[in-house]
């Protein structure tokens, strides 16, 4: 079925031009979409409807409605009765399990990818290249690591018998953002359950979809009932219960660190540990020793990528002055080169932003940085795509003045790089730890010792060299200063990080 004829259906039109497969079309077909509670489908109590938008046409894909603290009181209930059993159940049975979901849901990654893109307004060849393959390798290898993880750790000490013991928290609380609502959901919770925790997930009210197609799949499988919950609703309802739960053992955040400021405070009214992932600012150091053109590409790439709706991307480019003209020129002719449209057709690089209040608030930046001072060495405002006007696109910007900028200093979340010039290494790497964000930052030179010492200096989560937005699971990835802290994702130690450690001992006689 055509996405136009399916939301013709329902009196929605749409232009964008694909094709769904019927476990899309029958997913969407569920109006308002329940929380999974319990193993069961339910009604959020007394919550109000929710349109859940397709950003790529602005039209309805489905409603939820908006769950309140009761329902978060049932998801926190259900997830504490199946712990005793998950818990119990040996590394290996759990690795079973999850290896189980982790087949499922590969069989179904073109269902998954469409509806990651309806959702996001992501371009669906990227879902099917990145996001779903990438989340389902995440619960693999957190299964396997769960299986090799040594659970009792002898300790060598004079006249003691001694050991630590690891054991789950207990009910772990999860609340996400809307940019990458799969991989988040995978990278937060699979280490979580593979170390016998159970959780409670409040995902985006702004794309939830992906975390209930998980659900009926994990269903499906017949994974155990109230393992895995989702309640669906907005950050001062759900968001707020769910942080401030007294039987939450552990809380992870990823989001905006206005938010994570008042998560950290619950938490630390609770005395509970949580991780944070938040915002990022991060800055490419480009010398003038690189190969121009390919730096360029992929600097174009990471403004580009996922709409530049990426917390860690290089969104300030610090660039060496003496090819900072030349390299503006190379940039500008690979951004006007992304091809910009629904995420649905199969030729988009770029999709729209991922809600309307986003694109205006993007926009807002812009405007607020150019009445500040800033220039547009390129400009993306004023975007329209063709037969598809009720999407919220932009073409991607570059903009470039003071290091006060607001556009400089602060998150802006959209396809824009605020570009400066350098002289000298010492001066790019203070540009680069002025602000306080400390997620992910990269520097872009032929000279690999020099840049060791620069990606040492850089004061972040991440330092990357001659590349920017570098994954792979092994390798930790977590923010410092405003951009979180508590553990960072995808690593053995976020294993780890789920499992309390207890000292057991006895002295010898
Ligand atoms: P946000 O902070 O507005 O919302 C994140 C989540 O928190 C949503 O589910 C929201 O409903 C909920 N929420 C809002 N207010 C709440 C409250 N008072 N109590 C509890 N929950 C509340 O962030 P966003 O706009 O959804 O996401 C964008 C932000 O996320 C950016 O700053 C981005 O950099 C960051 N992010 C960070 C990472 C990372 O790994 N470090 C990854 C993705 C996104």
């Amino acid at each position: 079925m055509r996405v136009d004829n399916y939301l013709e259906e329902k009196g929605e039109i749409t232009n964008q031009d694909g094709l769904l497969l019927p476990g899309t079309s029958e997913f969407l077909r569920q109006s308002p979409m329940k929380n999974f509670i319990a193993g069961r489908w339910s009604d959020a109590q007394g919550g109000q409807p929710y349109k859940v938008i397709d950003p790529s046409t602005g039209s309805v894909l489905t409603t939820i409605s908006l769950g309140t603290s009761a329902d978060v009181d049932a998801a926190v209930k259900a997830a504490q009765k199946a712990f005793p059993g998950w818990a119990g159940k040996s590394p290996t049975e759990r690795s079973v399990l999850l290896h189980r979901l982790a087949d499922a849901l590969e069989k179904k990654q073109g269902e998954l990818s469409q509806i990651e893109a309806l959702d996001v307004g992501k371009a669906v060849v990227n879902a099917e290249a990145f996001d779903i393959p990438f989340g389902v390798a995440c619960i693999r290898y957190f299964a396997d690591l769960a299986v090799h993880s040594q659970y009792s750790v002898p300790l060598a000490i004079r006249n003691m018998e001694a050991r630590v013991y690891r054991a789950p928290y207990g009910v772990c609380g999860f609340i996400f953002p809307w940019n990458f609502p799969f991989d988040l959901l995978m990278w937060g919770i699979m280490p979580a359950l593979a170390a016998g925790n159970t959780v409670v997930v409040k995902p985006s009210e702004i794309t939830p979809l992906s975390t209930l197609f998980v659900c009926r799949v994990a269903e499906e499988i017949g994974f155990p009932e109230g393992v895995l919950n989702v309640v669906l609703g907005d950050g001062a309802g759900v968001g707020k219960a769910l942080a401030n739960h007294p039987d939450i053992q552990r809380m992870s955040f990823t989001g905006s660190p206005a938010t994570g400021k008042q998560i950290a405070e619950a938490c630390a009214r609770n005395l509970i540990p949580c991780k944070l992932e938040l915002g990022g600012k991060g800055a490419a150091v480009i010398f003038d020793d690189i190969d121009l053109d390919a730096t360029a590409k992929q600097l174009a790439s990471a403004i580009t990528l996922n709409t530049g709706q990426v917390c860690c991307t290089a969104t300030r480019w610090i660039i060496h002055e003496s090819i900072f003209d030349k390299f503006v020129t190379r940039a500008s002719e690979a951004l006007e080169q992304t091809a910009i449209g629904p995420a649905l057709d199969r030729n988009t690089q770029m999709g729209p932003l991922a809600s309307e209040v986003h694109r205006n608030r993007v926009l807002g930046y812009l405007e607020k940085g150019e009445s500040e001072g800033a220039k547009f060495l390129l400009k993306g405002t004023d975007f329209v795509v063709p037969g598809a006007s009720g999407g919220y696109y932009m073409a991607p910007s570059l903009m470039s003045g003071s290091n006060e900028n607001i556009c400089c200093r602060e998150e802006i979340f959209g396809p824009v790089a605020y570009l400066l010039k350098f002289q000298d290494e010492g001066e790019a790497v203070s540009m680069v730890n002025e602000l306080r964000y400390g997620l992910a930052n990269s520097v872009w030179s032929g000279d690999l010792s020099r840049a060791n010492r620069v990606a040492e200096k850089m004061v972040a989560g991440n330092s990357w060299i001659n590349a920017h937005n570098v994954f792979a699971y092994g390798l930790p990835y977590g923010g410092v200063n405003l951009s979180g802290f508590g553990g960072g994702v995808n690593s053995p130690e976020t294993f780890f990080d789920y499992l309390r450690n207890q000292t057991i001992a006895r002295p010898l006689a």
